[in-house]
């Protein structure tokens, strides 16, 4: 049976102070959940103080992005040994603002973020190699915008992006991948996606990785639902067999609503 994740994504939020407090009271109340691997992933900033809120619970802590060198010149990035050495255990690779897909754009404002926020499916594909050869768990995010979507396009862009991730990876490092499916038009928008179309497109990206793998590595690994998961929809989500959990945005953000959806997996599992 596959243990369920929920996996906090704080984004640009937080500073040292509220990431304290915030961590501190996610810890207080769901710090000893057993049945739930809970991951909170603050900004690069706050890793350190969110390591010393979390001590001694069973939640761990992830990184929002990676750099594929070690070391160099590379103003601005963070490096695998670096992300070790602040106690991360996990990385969020490739979510769709880091690859400039945003949700509700504005043109201009969407062509200058694709600029700065520059990941494509190579370069996913790369700091997955980085991540896994420092032994941290990539969480992978893969999804459709709106107008992909729209245009019938959501298994062919999802079946892409899993086989540009899974370039050259070996079946025993795909076994150590956790897949996010996030579609990018649900992500902060609170259009959470149908739990049924999730479950099919989980689904998919499981036949997928069984292609890659086999029946029995793919059913071993984790694939997370994001996009809009919220406690009034979190148990319907979990009901569906392909689910393993959710990546959270802005539900995460709150320690209430955060533990809600902790619970709720936890409990999922019966
Ligand atoms: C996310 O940041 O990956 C996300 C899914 O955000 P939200 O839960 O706010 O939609």
């Amino acid at each position: 049976m596959r243990i369920p994740i929920m996996a906090g994504n704080w984004k640009m939020n937080c500073d040292n102070e509220e990431a304290w407090q915030l961590a501190a009271a996610i810890a207080d109340q769901v710090g000893d959940v057993q049945n739930c691997e809970m991951i909170l992933c603050p900004p690069a900033t706050a890793l350190t103080t969110v390591l010393a809120a979390i001590e001694d619970t069973n939640i761990g802590l992830g990184a929002q992005n990676i750099f594929w060198e070690e070391s160099g010149a590379y103003t601005g990035e963070l490096s695998g040994p670096m992300l070790v050495s602040c106690g991360c255990e996990y990385v969020i690779i490739g979510h769709s603002e880091r690859r400039g897909r945003f949700g509700a754009p504005d043109e201009d404002f969407t062509a200058e973020l694709q600029k700065v926020f520059g990941d494509t499916d190579a370069s996913v594909n790369r700091k997955i190699k980085a991540a896994l050869s420092y032994e941290l768990t990539p969480i992978v995010c893969v999804g459709e915008l709106l107008s992909e979507r729209q245009a019938g396009q959501t298994d062919e862009v999802v079946t892409s992006q899993v086989h540009a991730a899974l370039d050259g990876l070996a079946a025993d490092q795909i076994d150590l991948l956790v897949f996010a499916y996030e579609p990018v038009w649900a992500i902060g928008t609170g259009e959470v996606c149908d739990a049924g179309e999730a479950n099919r497109v989980l689904g998919l990206i499981r036949s997928l990785l069984a292609e890659a793998t086999s029946d029995s590595v793919a059913q071993e690994i984790r694939i997370l639902y994001g996009g809009s998961v919220k406690p009034d929809n979190i148990v319907g989500l979990m009901q569906q067999p392909e689910i393993d959990g959710g990546l959270v945005g802005g539900a995460a953000l709150q320690a209430d609503s955060f533990g809600e959806l902790i619970s709720a997996a936890a409990a999922s599992m019966g």
